[in-house]
């Protein structure tokens, strides 16, 4: 019955299709991830929801050598209070159903370049892999997070059964606690769990459903034929032990092009970066959804301020819990001439630009590879999820960063940012890790690095 499934004998090239979580740090690194694969020479498809279709071509992106098809995104959340966990919720709800039928039709359309390989995001079911198993595609988990994430996501059922977290929410059960995952990750706390959220902070996340979330994964993650990930070997040399089949695939970048945003950017930062002079620039960006209270959005003001150097600033419309963005009064006016500030910026290019001089960030893994990889050093916000141990990873064991910390009332205040800023400002030995470790991750994104990976890989799709 599935014998049509198969590759025909005049098949030149492996076909992908890859399935994002349709949320922005996932669907922009699959993105990348396609192109990639394109360069070296598999066809690509790419599923995502029609809403983010839409939007990626609202932005104004071509895609030229990936086809885009879309289902529906099983939810009425269509629109800018959307919250990310119910619309991965609702996606995957409805992926199983749509999935087989898909890959039929595009497989009928196109009988000599049928689909031969499933790439789906870190999910929290096996249907998609089970469909692709019964289709006799082979299949593949693209990991969008950290070397320490992947380590942490499958050290959890030996911390519970070790009575070190709790087996329903994964709290610490003992405060003074550090753990060493691996000889290069730094010893971590209940603060680094990737299932934690900052209190204080109103996320959409919740901690418990966040955790029994992973602990499924957790199973998943040994189902697939691969588990791609972004980051490149010295950044965890052990964490080739975590699975038997990692391809390393970082880092993922776009190479000056623009992929896979839901906004467009804002390319005027760029005419004005050229006139700050070099390294001089703080740029300031905290993803796709972080959120702020205005409380803390107005300290980030002040401690901007308080900083006086130039900097530029990424603001989401959304970015302020629950209201519209509210600057303190005569803070524009008086950063006229210091700052720019833009809903949203060609993130990359900034980061390469010779005038940033460091990045205050959220510690997003896609941000972190890219800060990385055009050598910039970090200062850390983290906000939840992975964020923390990404934060702790960056200033511990890369030593690229220094992280800000919060009061005790969950505040970061303008005087912590200035104090870290000029910290970081000033520190030589941070600015030459961060120069040495963007040499490796340049060297892992040319011809020599990743590339053969990635050829092997798409070899062993056609066997
Ligand atoms: N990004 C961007 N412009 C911005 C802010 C972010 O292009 O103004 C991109 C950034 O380059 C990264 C992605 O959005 O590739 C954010 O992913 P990340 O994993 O860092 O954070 P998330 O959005 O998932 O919290």
């Amino acid at each position: 019955e599935h014998a049509s499934i198969s590759p025909s004998p005049h098949q030149a090239n492996a076909h992908v299709l890859l399935v994002p979580l349709p949320i922005q740090g996932h669907v922009a690194p699959f993105m990348k991830l396609g192109h990639q694969l394109a360069r070296h020479g598999s066809k690509v498809t790419f599923l995502t929801t029609e809403f983010i279709r839409a939007q990626i071509q609202m932005a104004g992106e071509e895609q030229e050598d990936i086809t885009i098809i879309s289902v529906p995104d099983g939810s009425a959340l269509e629109d800018n209070h959307k919250d990310d966990y119910q619309l991965v919720q609702s996606f995957l709800h409805v992926l199983p159903g749509h999935l087989e039928n898909l890959i039929r039709k595009a497989n009928e359309a196109e009988p000599d370049s049928k689909i031969t390989c499933l790439i789906v995001d870190l999910v929290f079911t096996r249907a998609p892999l089970e469909i692709a198993e019964k289709m006799g595609l082979k299949h593949a988990i693209f990991f969008p997070s950290a070397p320490g994430a992947l380590a942490m996501m499958l050290h959890i059922p030996k911390l519970i059964e070790a009575g070190i977290i709790d087996a329903d929410d994964g709290t610490a059960k003992k405060n003074e606690l550090k753990i060493q995952l691996s000889p290069n990750l730094p010893a971590l706390d209940g603060a680094d769990f990737i299932w934690n959220v900052r209190p204080g902070n109103k996320s959409n996340f919740n901690q418990k459903a966040t955790f029994q979330y992973l602990l499924l994964v957790n199973q998943i993650l040994k189902v697939p034929n691969w588990v791609l990930c972004n980051w490149f070997h010295e950044l965890d040399p052990s964490a080739n032990a975590l699975l038997p089949n990692i391809i390393k695939v970082g880092p993922l970048l776009a190479n000056g092009k623009s992929i896979g945003n839901f906004w467009s950017e804002d390319l005027s930062c760029l005419p004005w970066l050229d006139r700050q002079s070099p390294g001089s620039v703080i740029y300031i960006a905290f993803g796709s959804s972080s959120r702020f209270s205005q409380q803390q959005f107005h300290e980030l003001a002040f401690g901007l301020e308080l900083i006086g150097k130039s900097f530029l600033w990424v603001v989401r419309s959304d970015f302020i819990n629950g209201s519209s963005n509210e600057y303190p009064d005569g803070f524009l006016d008086r950063v006229t001439n210091l700052g720019k500030i833009v809903k949203w910026a060609p993130q990359e290019k900034v980061l390469a630009h010779p005038s940033i001089a460091c990045y205050m960030t959220h510690c997003g893994w896609n941000s972190t590879m890219e800060s990385i990889s055009m050598g910039i050093p970090m200062l850390c916000w983290p906000y939840f999820g992975d964020q923390f141990l990404n934060k702790s990873c960056v200033c511990y064991s890369w030593k690229v960063g220094l992280e800000i910390n919060p009061d005790e009332n969950g505040l970061i205040s303008r005087y912590e940012i200035k104090r870290k800023a000029d910290e970081l400002l000033c520190d030589e030995g941070i600015k030459a890790n961060a120069l040495k470790l963007k040499e490796l991750a340049q060297n892992n994104a040319s011809e020599g690095g990743s590339s053969k990976n990635f050829r092997d890989f798409v070899a062993q799709l056609m066997l």
